[in-house]
């Protein structure tokens, strides 16, 4: 299916190139159980995009980001993240599939079973591994392993943590327009807000940009939960600018209003002692979750994201809402 960026915008089809990975549109629901006080509560479940039990959503960036690394030529992704990275094992997986081999240096992150087994996926993934242990580290490694991955003179491909480039966060901007459709077709009603984790900001930057595009005033929620990296609003604002102005280069012919923002709420009270570290709040969320809704989160993005979610509700924050919970968790 012609994706609905493309559609939106026939100029970019040339310009901007996508591979599918998933099955688009991903399922919408009504959360009954869990919105007994509050708003009417809605999941959006990016849970099941993507390929071979292999999801979330690190796969819609990849959409985005694999064909313009072969669009220029290049034969190796290097990029960044914790031990247990679901975006560095994503790149592996699915840059392997299209001919891209995925180069990763590692920062340390608390080690739980779950991290544990992410490794063991990673070292059967054929990425190249650097531990390099801290950012100061990595960023100290990186002239070598960049140097070591050229490919004759053409350099590798160079990716943000978690995939957050502009060119990345064109997948939540696919997300943000397949929504606006399923609103259009009568699947959910139009959401006063959206909520969602934010590990480096390329999907609440897409979202926002998106939900604009889409002309839709819903506001955008971001509950951060990595204090390694810089994720205010007016760093997410910008990430959003930079995917819209991409956009406009590659021959968009964007509204002119489109760039003024200010539909991105940034909320910092969940991430507990720091990226990785395990919260009560977030246990309990993600126990109900389960329980009550046969939904599966895990704990360093989505059952933070949600348990700040149930709490502004239950406080009345989102008013009659609705509200949708954007699932980023996908199966391993
Ligand atoms: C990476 C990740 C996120 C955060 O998305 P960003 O675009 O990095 O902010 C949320 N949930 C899960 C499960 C993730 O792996």
């Amino acid at each position: 299916m012609t994706p609905h960026l493309h559609q939106l915008f026939p100029d970019l089809t040339g310009t901007v190139p996508h591979i599918a990975l998933g099955t688009s549109p991903t399922p919408v629901r009504r959360l009954s159980a869990l919105d007994t006080t509050g708003a009417e509560l809605w999941v959006k479940d990016d849970s099941v995009f993507g390929a071979g039990g292999w999801g979330g959503n690190k796969v819609r960036k990849l959409e985005w980001l694999l064909p313009d690394a072969l669009r220029l030529g290049r034969r190796t992704i290097v990029t960044v993240g914790g031990l247990g990275t679901n975006w560095g094992l994503a790149t592996a997986l699915y840059g392997r599939e299209h001919g891209l081999k995925t180069v990763l240096a590692l920062v340390d992150q608390p080690v739980d079973d779950h991290v544990r087994g992410q490794l063991e996926r990673l070292r059967a993934s054929g990425a190249e591994l650097h531990f390099t242990h801290t950012k100061a580290r990595t960023i100290l490694a990186a002239p070598v392993i960049l140097a070591r991955n050229f490919s004759g003179r053409r350099p590798p491909y160079l990716l943000p943590a978690g995939g957050s480039s502009p060119v990345g966060a064109l997948g939540y901007v696919e997300a943000a327009l397949e929504l606006a459709a399923q609103i259009r077709a009568g699947e959910l009603p139009e959401p006063s807000h959206i909520v969602t984790a934010v590990g480096s900001g390329g999907t609440v930057a897409g979202l926002s940009l998106g939900m604009r595009l889409a002309g839709l005033p819903t506001r955008v929620v971001g509950v951060v939960v990595n204090d390694t990296l810089r994720l205010d609003e007016p760093t997410l604002t910008r990430l959003a600018d930079r995917t819209a102005r991409l956009l406009r280069d590659r021959g968009a012919r964007l509204p002119e209003n489109v760039s003024p923002t200010g539909n991105l709420d940034i909320v910092t009270d969940w991430i507990g002692p720091g990226y990785g570290y395990p919260t009560p709040e977030a246990a309990t969320a993600q126990t109900l979750s389960a329980d009550l809704e046969q939904l599966n989160l895990e704990p360093v993005y989505t059952a933070k994201a949600m348990a700040a979610l149930l709490d502004m509700n239950a406080r009345g924050r989102f008013g009659p809402g609705p509200v949708v919970f954007l699932n980023t968790n996908g199966p391993r």
